[in-house]
């Protein structure tokens, strides 16, 4: 079994939309497909990935650094013993190659868009879908009762945009979403809160089922006014306070907030995620970890920070991956995770799932289609047709 051609294509994401501290208007997302020489219904098997959302394309880091790694690696030594499925870790292994530690930045969601079609080749090789691949990998066995789900939005729109947050969530709620998360910290206090308000209504005023997220723009006395602010409405979490490695400040915040505190999608390697757990006042039982495969190395470095989180004590269900999307989904169903985000309407083509994932009282089920199931999401089948035929059709 060999690799015949690795493929990149930067796709732009739609919509024009901001958090506090960044438009995602000019974002772009890797796509990547490694095609191979195997064969199933007369087809060449091909592992699809992509580095999540919220950063940039790395096709210049994968073309000009690691490819070429991967190319002139001899074919059998990126293969397990039998020979039959490609072997992700000897797969990093070579990617990071003459690579210093820390300094991760954008090499680290570079790496992951490989390594996460690797999954997805392994998937589709066996035949399955890729949470079953990921589970038997890592030795977990799924309860088959689908993941929480909640759909995250509420983001600021350009001013003139027609509609409002709660006409927003109210759509997701038509869609089945029974929880939400909503951008706070772009605009001041008092106006903040009434959004909090107005999307707390869409929600029944039951605040466990509403969080909120500052994207890390709050300094300590910004973030202690929206701390008593939000405190007594007891929402389901306060995500990215401050600066993602201000753990001084999260410690901080955790020894005042009573409520769940979130952060982690902006630390890209398990020594970060060290530091948070020595350093960041994190609680057990209480708050959520948000690390995200696609931006922090793939699913091999993931692992390794779920297994420092259960080394200090806490729960693998308190890891709850940003980014909402099919790769998460099966991660999250793979791993027995806390749960799961979905972007039902942002951030296409890659967010949100495809329509045969079943959703349901607050859960969500993937598909039986192998792999990821990306080929199942018909936003992604036009970026899909024109990374692998060229095609712009
Ligand atoms: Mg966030």
């Amino acid at each position: 079994m060999r690799i015949t051609d690795i493929r990149e294509l930067s796709v732009p994401l739609q919509g024009n939309i901001a958090n506090a501290l960044v438009s995602f208007a000019e974002h772009t997302v890797s796509l990547v497909a490694v095609c191979t020489d195997q064969l199933r219904d007369g087809r060449p098997v091909t592992g699809l990935a992509f580095n999540s959302i919220g950063r940039f394309a790395q096709g210049g880091l994968l073309r000009e650094r690691f490819l070429p790694r991967l190319h002139a690696a001899p074919p059998d030594s990126l293969l397990d013993a039998g020979g039959t499925r490609f072997d992700t870790a000897a797969i990093t292994r070579v990617l990071m190659r003459n690579e210093k530690p820390g300094g991760h930045g954008d090499r680290a969601a570079a790496v992951a868009a490989l390594e996460l079609a690797f999954w997805d080749l392994n998937a589709k090789l066996a035949g399955e879908p890729a949470w079953q691949t990921i589970a038997r990998h890592f030795g977990h066995t799924p309860q088959g009762q689908g993941v929480p789900v909640y759909a995250a939005g509420g983001y600021y729109y350009p001013p003139g945009h027609a509609g409002s947050l709660a006409d927003e969530l109210r759509a997701y709620q038509d869609q089945g979403y029974t929880a939400f998360k909503m951008k706070i910290g772009g605009a001041p206090l008092a106006q903040d809160m009434a959004r909090v308000e107005s999307a707390l209504g869409v929600a029944g005023g039951d605040g466990s089922r509403l969080a909120v997220d500052a994207n890390g723009r709050f300094d300590l006395p910004t973030a202690l006014d929206y701390a008593r602010a939000l405190a007594p409405l007891r929402l389901r979490w306060f995500e990215e306070i401050g600066d993602p490695l201000d753990y001084a400040l999260n410690a901080q915040m955790a020894a005042v907030y009573p409520g769940a505190i979130a952060t982690g999608e902006n630390l890209f390697s398990a020594r970060d995620v060290d530091n948070l757990l020595r350093h960041g006042g994190m609680r057990p039982g209480r708050d959520v970890f948000q690390m995200d495969p696609g931006l922090s190395y793939g699913l091999g470095e993931y692992a390794r920070m779920l297994s420092a989180m259960e080394a200090a004590g806490f729960a693998r269900q308190q890891a709850q991956p940003h980014g909402g999307h099919l790769i998460n989904l099966h991660i999250v169903t793979g791993l027995g995770l806390g749960g799961c985000e979905a972007y039902p309407g942002v951030f296409q083509p890659f967010g949100g799932y495809a329509p045969g994932c079943r959703l349901q009282a607050g859960r969500v089920w993937p598909t039986d289609a192998p792999g990821f199931g990306l080929e199942e999401k018909p936003e992604l089948a036009q970026p899909i047709r024109q990374l692998l035929t060229g095609s712009t059709a």
